[in-house]
């Protein structure tokens, strides 16, 4: 359930996050309307609209609220945009894309994650397209996507979630193999060319290959 306690939070939650840097206001928006602590586990639930991330089932963590604000403001999503996010983690960061008008296609490795995903999102009325697989493949058979955002870090940009993106579309990901990432955009100039932007910093769990 909500509350005025954590509407309140919320609202300063969305100031700390404007401070820090965010200024588009449909993301802030965003932020301000989905109820973060639905997506955590009750001893965390306290500290739900806290600026730091919090563990979630399967040894996964859903992200910091910087963090997902600092990716969707790059995703630049506009209305109808298809949006395929690889780490459905918590579902959090799938329902602040939906918010914004975007068609989002979602897939998550972790089958626990999934199943609660599944059940959770549809209850607070967001419906995206969920899959069980693993990102690296992407999903070919709906593709090719405006924007791909991937919420784990990932060793390299996939070659498949390249093909699957629409020229001029983006994509954006934390890229490294070590605890620290640096957040990279690619936007895709031709079926050969990308641009490259780099924007920081960022600690995320790793892209796995495979499910379970
Ligand atoms: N967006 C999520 C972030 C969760 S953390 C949220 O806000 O809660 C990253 C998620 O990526 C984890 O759930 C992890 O299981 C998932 N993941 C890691 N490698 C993956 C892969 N190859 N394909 C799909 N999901 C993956």
């Amino acid at each position: 359930m909500d509350s005025y306690l954590y509407k309140g939070k919320r609202n300063k939650l969305v100031m700390h996050l404007f401070i820090k840097g965010i200024r588009n206001q449909l993301v802030l928006d965003a932020i301000e309307k989905v109820p973060r602590h639905l997506f955590i586990d009750d001893i965390f639930r306290q500290r739900a609209y806290e600026d730091v991330a919090l563990p979630i089932a399967a040894g996964q963590t859903i992200s910091q609220p910087y963090t997902v604000a600092f990716q969707t403001q790059l995703l630049d999503i506009k209305k109808f945009d298809k949006v395929l996010e690889i780490g459905t983690g918590s579902g959090y960061q799938t329902c602040i894309l939906l918010e914004l008008g975007a068609k989002v296609f979602t897939i998550e490795r972790k089958r626990e994650l999934y199943q609660r995903v599944i059940t959770l999102l549809p209850k607070l009325g967001y419906n995206p397209s969920f899959h069980y697989g693993d990102g690296y493949q992407g999903l070919p058979t709906y593709g090719p996507f405006d924007k791909i955002l991937i919420t784990a870090a990932a060793p390299y940009f996939p070659e498949a979630l390249k093909s699957q993106l629409k020229i001029g579309g983006l994509l954006v990901a934390p890229i490294g193999d070590d605890k620290i990432q640096e957040m990279k955009v690619q936007i895709k100039k031709s079926d050969t060319d990308f641009e490259e932007m780099k924007f920081g910093n960022f600690a995320f769990v790793p892209m796995l290959k495979g499910k379970d």
